[in-house]
Order: structure tokens, then sequence, then C-alpha cells
């Protein structure tokens, strides 16, 4: 006998198959490490039948193997932990020489297509859904209750997954999901579950002892996702932002794990992705502020409360406001004006900005042409555009619509966008500002110096102007370096016939220095802070600059 079990052994260990064998009394005898591997446990497992819902233990799993009538009996089962996957199992009885059958030989395969979603997975990778998730979160929960072993939950999100779907089509997003999948369950342990809760989202629920457990296993996801993919013979690199939040650690419930891991990944993104954070108390405060930010934004847009602020660019010679920036202001009843560094980055990733950004556009088009039909000097104003405004597919049209409501003149607009903004996808970034340039608008670096240009681009976009920041201007007539810096990108623009301006110029040595060196445009504190609409109308009324 024991011969023949060694045989057994050799051979179950060998065959793909997922088997599991029982003697004729339904005791257990064998699963062989196919069966582990598929269902992710040993011989003690616990089976649901899944047709009758009633729970099975390995004992009554024999039984129902023992039923196999006529030699043979197919079924469903499912893993009682309520995790894994659903398996179809076929049972076969063996008889041998003997009128009852010596043993029952089950195989064991996992389901597919929809029973296997029905039951919580996701078609598309094969991993549990979110409804397995929000299971598994809360029998973690109460595990660690008994246990008094911490759980650590990681929410993750490819980064810029939407830029591998446009340009290689959804296709090839849905094979480098399952790919990232792969790779994910490659990561973890048998007892943690790894779960694709929507999109391009997905999620780590695991026991731990320690808290490092989980950076270990964090940085082992960042590194493995980092290898490039081969997706259809392309070479794609992608990058996973984390959140980490451990129970009871950070919050005292299921539901309130979950949404503060999902703080932490937003506190990942906006540090600047392929990275993990874990949630601090300091964080959920920024989060209330940001939600709270958010529908104040929102109400304060149908209340009108943005108003455009003008700051005159005026001609160091002569003195001349010969245009204006666009700067957008929140007036609060509650707490004042808000200055945009506070309030345009979250409009930005909430997408508000874009809402935000067409009225300031429209207002300073109607401000502006208003001053024309006055009779005024006509000047150019320059609009801000974030990120997310320029990457939108219809900022020509918003921007082209705007134009002929209010009946500016494309000549006296100008777009200023920044550096960083065209560096990720350089073709596209350059066919958009022809178009732009085509419709007879301006367009300006902003910022210039502070992004990561690459000074071999420049040539290649079609811009009207560059503006010099002002960290170069704050310590031009102290700083020998920061002032061979400025001459430097005046020389540049002068070389590549284009306008340039220096902002933040706040002092008489500014400006003469900028006079000097052949910058005749300057904005800044010197001549005036940016102001409302109808202080700036009475400047350009009276052609007189109130220093403030
Ligand atoms: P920016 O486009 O570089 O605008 C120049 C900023 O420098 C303005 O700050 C202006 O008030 C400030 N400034 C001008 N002269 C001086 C000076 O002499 N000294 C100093 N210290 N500062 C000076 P502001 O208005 O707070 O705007 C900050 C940033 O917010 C802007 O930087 C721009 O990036 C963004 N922003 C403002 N309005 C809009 C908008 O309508 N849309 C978008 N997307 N962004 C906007
Ligand atoms: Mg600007
Ligand atoms: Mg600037």
């Amino acid at each position: 006998m024991g011969e023949h079990l060694a045989i057994l052994d050799a051979v179950l260990a060998n065959i793909r198959d997922a088997v599991v064998l029982t003697d004729g009394d339904r005791r257990l005898v064998r699963v062989n490490t196919a069966f582990e591997a598929l269902t992710g446990h040993g011989a003690d497992v616990l089976l649901e039948c899944v047709g009758d819902h009633a729970t099975l233990t390995f004992d009554l799993l024999s039984n129902a193997m023992s039923t196999a009538d006529g030699g043979l009996w197919q079924g469903k089962l499912r893993c009682a932990d309520g995790i894994d996957r659903l398996f179809d199992i076929t049972v076969s009885a063996v008889n041998g020489e003997e009128i009852f059958p010596t043993h029952y030989l089950g195989l064991v395969r996992l389901s597919s297509g929809e029973d296997a979603r029905r039951f919580g997975h996701d078609e598309l990778t094969g991993l549990p859904n979110r409804d397995i998730f929000l299971d598994r979160v809360d029998q973690s929960v109460l595990q660690a209750n008994r246990s008094g072993a911490p759980v650590a939950l990681m929410i993750m999100g490819l980064d810029r997954f939407t830029l591998v779907n446009d340009a290689l089509g959804h296709g090839a997003g849905d094979r480098l999901l399952i790919e990232v999948a792969r790779r994910l369950r490659q990561c973890v342990r048998e007892t943690d579950t790894a779960v694709r809760l929507e999109g391009d989202k997905f999620a780590l629920v695991m026991n731990i002892a320690d808290v490092d457990d989980s950076v270990i296993v964090a940085e082992k996801v960042l590194k493995t996702v980092k290898e490039p993919f081969g997706i259809d013979g392309q070479e794609v690199v992608c990058t996973f932002s984390i959140g980490i939040a451990i129970y009871p650690q950070d919050a005292s419930s299921a539901s309130a794990v979950i949404k503060q891991a999902e703080n932490a990944l937003h506190h990942a993104k906006v540090s600047g992705r392929n990275q993990y954070q874990f949630f601090s108390r300091d964080m959920n405060r920024k989060a209330k502020t940001r939600l709270d930010l958010e529908a104040r934004m929102r109400r304060a847009l149908a209340n009108q409360e943005f108003a455009v602020f003008y700051q005159p660019k005026v001609q160091a010679e002569t003195n001349r406001i010969v245009g204006a920036e666009a700067l957008v202001r929140w007036l609060d009843p509650e707490n004042g004006m808000i200055s945009p560094g506070e309030f345009i980055p979250i409009a930005e990733e909430t997408g508000l900005i874009e809402q935000i950004g067409s009225w300031v556009l429209r207002r300073s088009c109607e401000e502006n042409k208003s001053w024309q039909v006055k009779g005024l000097v006509p000047v150019k104003v320059s609009v801000n555009v974030s990120a997310r405004q320029f990457r939108a597919r219809n900022l020509l049209d918003i921007v082209s619509g705007i134009l002929s409501e209010t009946g500016l003149e494309p000549r006296w607009l100008e777009l200023e966008i920044t550096e960083s903004m065209l560096m990720n996808d350089v073709e596209s970034a350059v066919s958009k500002m022809t178009a732009i340039r085509e419709m007879g608008i301006g367009l300006s670096i902003d910022d210039f110096g502070t992004g990561y240009s690459s000074l071999s681009y420049l040539g290649r976009f079609p811009i009207t102007t560059l503006k010099i920041d002002r960290a170069f201007i704050a310590d031009v007539d102290t700083n020998p370096k920061t002032a061979e810096i400025a001459r430097a990108i005046i020389g540049l623009s002068r070389g590549l016939n284009l306008e340039v301006v220096a902002e933040g110029a706040e002092v008489a040595d500014h400006i003469n220095f900028l006079r000097d060196n052949g910058c005749s445009t300057v904005q800044g504190y010197y001549y005036s802070r940016p102001v409302p609409a109808d202080q700036f109308e009475r400047m350009l009324t009276e052609g007189v600059l109130y220093h403030t």
C-alpha cells in the first residue's frame, strides 16, 4: 500500500489538473499541489456547495463525492471563506475490483465567465471584485478584533492609465490591466487578497504583524509594476500610486479604513505619483478642507463670487500700459478674498477648473472688448490656461466661441501656458498650439525657466512670448548669477524672435536692469498690483499708473 501511495503522490504531483482524492469511506486521502495552487488551500479547505447554499466541510464534500451516481457527479464549489473563486468539480468513483467504490477522484477547475463574475470576480483580470473586497475588509476587521493583529489596506491607482488608453487603444489598455493584475498577484502572500476595484484601481487587504510588513509589500508592488510591459509589441512603462491605511490604528471601522486609504491614495497622487503614502490625521483634515473647498467653489460659481483682476504690463521706457494679465480672484463673502494659489490647484484636481477657466476667459474678453468700445487704447489681455484646460479636447471650440460671442479680435488675446504642460505629449501640444496661433491668438510661456523644458523643444513650439519667472527677477539687481540667467533668457527670446516679458518687478533697480538689458515689457508690483476691472479701466483712461 505504501508503495502505491508513493506512486500516486508522484503522479498527482506531476499532473496539471487539480485533484482531490478520498477513500471509499470518503476520508480525505490526498489533494495535489495543483489543487492547492488553484484554490489557495490545502487539504483542510472548507468548501461551500453553491447549488443549495449549504456550507460544507470537507466531510460533506466527500459525502457529495460519494453520491457520484453511476460513477460521475458534477457540481460547483466555492471556498467557504467567501473570497475565492468559484470552481467546477467533476467526481468519479473508482471501483477497482470491488462492488463498492474504493476511492473517489475529484477534478477541480475554475469556473469560467458569467458564473465567476456572479460570484464576485472581475472578468477581465480574474481578480476578485469590489463586492468581495468589501466582504474581505469586513472579515479582516473582525479577525483583527479577535487576534489583535492589524489589517493593512492598500488602494492603488495606475498613474496616467488614460494616456495608455488614448494612445494605444482600449484593447491594449485591457491587456495592460491583465498584466498588472498578474504581477500584483505575484507580490502578495496566499492569505492576502488582491482585488480590482474598478478601472485602473486595485486594492490589497492584508492581515499583518507589523506596519513594516505593508511597507515591504508596497515597495515590492511599486518595483514590480515599474518594469516595462510588452503590450502589442510596444514597451509600456507605468507606475502605481498607493494609499495605505491601517486598522485599527487609523480608523475604527471597515468603511472608515477604506476611506482613509482612499485619502492616502489621493495624497500619493498629488505628491507626484509613483509612490506610497500612509494615511495620517493631518491628511484627513486636509481632505475635509478639500471637500469643503470644492463644495464652496461650486456655490461660488453659481453665485458669481469670482472676479477677474488685471495687472498692467508696462513698457519700461515710456511707462505706457501695453497689456494686462487677467488673474482670477474669489471674493468669498465669509472669508474675504481668496488667492488663486489656494483654490486653482483644487479646482484643477476636481475638474472645476474647466468651468472657472472658461468663465475667466469670457469675462476677460468681455471686459477688454468693453474698453475698446469706450474708445480706450486697445491692449492685449493674457489669460492663464491650466494644464487640464489645455488638455481638454474642446479648448479650441471654447476659445473661438467666446471670441465670437464677445466680438473681441483674436490679436487682443494671449494665452499663458507653462512649460510642464507641453512636455508630456509634445506632438499633441504642438498641434494644439499651432491651431491657437492660426486663430490669431498670442501664446506665452509663463514662469519660463522654472519648468523642465528642454531648450531643443523651444524652437518647435509656435509661441509668441516668453515670460521670465519672477524668481529670476527678485534678486536680479544683487545676484550676478541670476542676472546672468535673466540676460540669457532675454537673449534667447531675441534669437528666437519672441517677445519677452518680465514678471515680479518690485523695485526701480529691477526696472533699470531689465530696461538696460533689452526687456522692455515689465509686469510687477513696482508698476501696479493686480487691480479690479474698474480700476484698470481708470488707469487706461487716464494713462496713469497708480503705485500701490
Ligand atoms: P502667474 O500666472 O505667474 O501670475 C503672476 C502672479 O505673480 C500673480 O499672482 C501676481 O499677483 C503675482 N505678482 C505679480 N507681480 C508681482 C510682484 O512684483 N511681486 C510678487 N511677489 N508677486 C507678483 P496671483 O494672482 O496670486 O496668481 C498666482 C497664480 O495663480 C498665477 O501665476 C497663475 O498661475 C494662477 N492663476 C491666476 N489666475 C488664474 C486663472 O484665471 N486661471 C488659471 N488657470 N490660473 C490662474
Ligand atoms: Mg500667468
Ligand atoms: Mg507667472
